[in-house]
């Protein structure tokens, strides 16, 4: 199919920041074949960036390359193994329409991950998590295409050295375009309830299912978060840090009420979204920029914020959180 590009055209429709910055040259890609025929015809410019639903992207400025915005559709079943189903899903799907589809087929392992914003595409990059369960439970595997070489690859599970918020595809960014996702679930009821708030959300539905759980995390989410058409965002801001035993030690002595949950590696995890409140920031507002008053740790865009705005005030929580526990936050966004 022809490919069309566009010149000068604002990302704002593209991005759940609504940021109004514009892209020098645009193309909407919608298969394999689309994204290969641009790179043979030697299209792929020294910046280029693939955008899918923009739910995790901070533009602060005119993007001064070539932005591929990704489409590529498709949901196919590849094969059954007794109470596994293989799926393949084209990277341009939207997640929860993905989600929603497993529910309705009775497949297991997506539902904790329900109403994530973005594309199945972009969910390996940073290995999207909520509610216990992350994308890296159900990967097999990832193709993608590289953008020098037009070269195909597929990147086993094992491959992506996939962790809390991460993958390798963050070490080299722009360098392929995922153009399918390969993943495996259950079609045996094999829940996983044990975050606190979803399990006291199921408490009242007796031998709940996928939908069940899909619903429960819906209903949260949206009592939580702010919906980006109303309010600009992209979700939390910044990644809960993990610090070494004597760091804790020393905070635990002098904040007694901390909250943190200790990994094997005597590792500990702190909610950002608590250091955050505790630096006096829950529902601040400065200018066009704020904190979301049930979930300090989403910066919202209040209408007419720019990129550099809000980078500007997620900076400074970083510094207040820094001077009093000696914590730097590290951003989840990516900031462009
Ligand atoms: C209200 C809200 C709630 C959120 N909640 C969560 C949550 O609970 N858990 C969580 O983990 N995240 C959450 N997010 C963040 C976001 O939804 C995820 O990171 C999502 O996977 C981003 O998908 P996207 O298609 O919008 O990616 P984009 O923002 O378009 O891109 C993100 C990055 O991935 C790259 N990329 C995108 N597509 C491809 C591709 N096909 N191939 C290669 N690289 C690609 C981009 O270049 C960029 O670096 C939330 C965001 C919002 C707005």
């Amino acid at each position: 199919m022809l490919v069309l590009f566009k010149e000068n055209i604002s990302l704002r429709p593209y991005n759940t920041f609504h940021i109004d910055v514009s892209a020098k040259r645009f193309v909407t890609i919608r298969t394999l074949e689309d994204i290969q025929g641009i790179i043979k015809k030697g299209h792929i410019l020294r910046r280029t960036l693939v955008i899918g639903g923009g739910s995790n992207i901070l533009f602060t400025q005119d993007y001064p390359g070539l932005v591929v915005y990704n489409r590529i559709g498709g949901i196919t079943l590849f094969k059954e193994e007794g109470d596994k189903v293989i799926l393949d899903v084209g990277s341009g799907v939207t997640w929860d329409r993905f989600v929603q589809y497993c529910v309705d087929h009775g497949y297991y392992g997506a539902e904790n991950l329900s109403y994530i914003p973005g594309t199945v595409g972009a969910a390996p990059i940073q290995n999207i998590g909520a509610y216990g369960a992350q994308v890296s439970d159900i990967i097999l595997s990832i193709t993608g295409v590289d953008f020098r070489t037009g070269t195909k690859r597929i990147f086993l599970r094992e491959d992506c050295d996939f962790g809390y918020r991460r993958s390798i595809f963050q070490l080299a960014p722009d360098t392929y375009l995922n153009t399918s996702v390969r993943f495996r679930l259950s079609t045996q009821p094999t829940l996983n309830t044990s975050y606190p708030a979803l399990a006291n959300e199921l408490k009242k539905i007796k031998n709940p299912g996928p939908e069940d759980v899909r619903n429960a995390v819906i209903r949260i989410r949206r009592r939580k978060l702010p919906d980006p058409e109303q309010r600009g965002n992209a979700g939390s801001f910044f990644k809960n840090p993990f610090v070494e035993h004597s760091l804790w030690e020393s905070l635990i002595k002098e904040f007694p009420e901390m909250p943190y949950h200790k990994y094997e590696d005597d590792k500990f995890k702190i909610p950002a979204a608590w250091l955050i409140e505790q630096c006096g920031w829950k529902g601040k507002q400065r200018g066009q920029c704020a904190t979301w008053p049930s979930q300090p740790l989403v910066i919202v865009n209040l209408g007419k914020a720019t990129g550099e705005e809000i980078l500007d005030f997620a900076r400074d929580i970083q510094k207040s959180v820094k001077k009093r526990f000696n914590i730097l936050l590290a951003p989840e966004v990516r900031i462009v």
